[in-house]
């Protein structure tokens, strides 16, 4: 099912005199493709559940229209619309068993959509199996781990194959080990059940590493929309990247000037063909630090953390904007030293540069 965004905005009226009104979600236009994972990504109270409860109908636009398909589903309510929610708390029914939770929105169905007590085990049964939890079906939600009560919650959401499943923050209450489960486990159910899906998190890993599509949102509004590893190659703006990767961008004070962009007295990349002359922004990608004795842009080493896979380089400059920052450095390269200066060349697909004033990205 292709969903359609258009204008969409909810505003809510500023509390106290003299507030200004809260703009939840502002102007959002945006087709989402039939069949895809859409992650929706940004910080807390960015509007991330406002567009989530806007698409399911618990929330009534301010304005803007929603089609599911052909159809404008503006005015239609919630339970009419064929949506799947799951939420972070897996609010299930505690006095019932994982059976009579998933059967719940069947035995809730009324006149023509009404099913027999067969054809609803059947589609209870369907459900468990897809989130592989039919050993479990006579358990309360009490004996369930956390991981297990979440499949529960995403079964009953899939009970009545919805036309678009919604689901946000499902694995915020999940350990380390089980949110990275259950997220290729949401992966691989989407999958099989090319059922579109929008997935909110504020946990840019999570999102970048399941959808297809990630929307970055802040303050109600949305920054940015494409694929996850073209967004973070190719972000338009300083709060793209910084919310996108782990360790996060490092930003400087620097400089462009007949095409090479400067920090400090160290040019980090030349041969572009802008010719602005401008103090901007530069951030470099952690994995952009490459150690090599002729680097010309020398940082201040004060440790290095060896993760096994690759090692951190834990380093200050005085243009950084925050210090101290983290390089990542691959295993090939080694940097000879426990602190003190060290020399960096920097990969130049890994530099970007931003206009000081409207963190707008500058082409290089
Ligand atoms: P997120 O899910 O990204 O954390 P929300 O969509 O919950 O953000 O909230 C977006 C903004 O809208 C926040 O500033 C929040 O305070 C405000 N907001 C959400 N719901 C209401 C409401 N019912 N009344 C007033 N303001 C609200
Ligand atoms: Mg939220």
């Amino acid at each position: 099912m292709q969903v359609t965004l258009s204008h969409l905005t909810k505003k809510y009226p500023g509390r106290g005199k003299n507030a200004p009104d809260v703009y939840a979600v502002n102007n959002f236009d945006f087709v989402i493709p039939d069949g895809k994972l859409i992650g929706l990504l940004g910080p807390s109270g960015c509007g991330k559940s406002t567009t989530l409860n806007l698409i399911s109908g618990l929330v009534k636009p301010t304005e803007g229209k929603i089609f599911f398909g052909d159809d404008d589903v503006t005015e239609l309510p919630a339970e009419n619309r064929g949506v799947g929610l799951v939420f972070q708390n897996y609010a299930l029914y505690p006095h019932l068993t994982v059976l009579q939770n998933i059967l719940f929105p069947l035995e809730n169905l009324k006149g023509k959509n009404k099913l027999s007590k067969e054809a609803m085990l059947e589609k209870a049964h369907a459900a468990a199996k897809l989130v592989q939890i039919d050993e479990l079906m006579e358990r309360k939600p009490s004996e369930l781990s956390g991981g297990q009560q979440q499949r529960v919650a995403i079964a009953r959401a899939l009970v009545k194959t919805p036309r678009v499943l919604l689901l946000d923050e499902p694995l915020s209450n999940l350990d380390a080990r089980l949110r990275l489960q259950t997220r290729e486990e949401i992966r691989r159910i989407q999958n099989e059940t090319g059922i579109t899906t929008v997935f909110v998190t504020h946990d840019q890993d999570e999102a970048m590493s399941i959808s297809d599509l990630i929307v970055v949102m802040k303050d109600g509004v949305v920054h940015q929309i494409g694929e996850p590893q073209r967004v973070y190659d190719d972000p338009t703006n300083l709060f793209v990247a910084k919310f996108l990767g782990t360790p996060p961008i490092c930003v400087f004070d620097g400089r462009i000037s007949g095409g090479k962009v400067y920090i400090g007295e160290s040019c980090v990349y030349e041969g572009g063909k802008n010719t602005e002359e401008k103090d901007v922004f530069v951030a470099i990608r952690p994995e952009g630090f490459v150690p090599c004795d002729d680097g010309e842009f020398v940082c201040n080493l004060s440790r290095v953390e060896v993760m096994g896979r690759d090692s951190s380089a834990i380093c200050s400059h005085e243009k950084a904007i925050s210090n101290p920052f983290r390089a990542i450095i691959s295993t090939e390269d080694v940097i000879n030293k426990a602190k003190g200066d060290v020399n960096f060349r920097i990969k130049p697909s890994k530099i970007l540069v931003f206009d000081k004033k409207t963190e707008e990205r500058i082409r290089l």
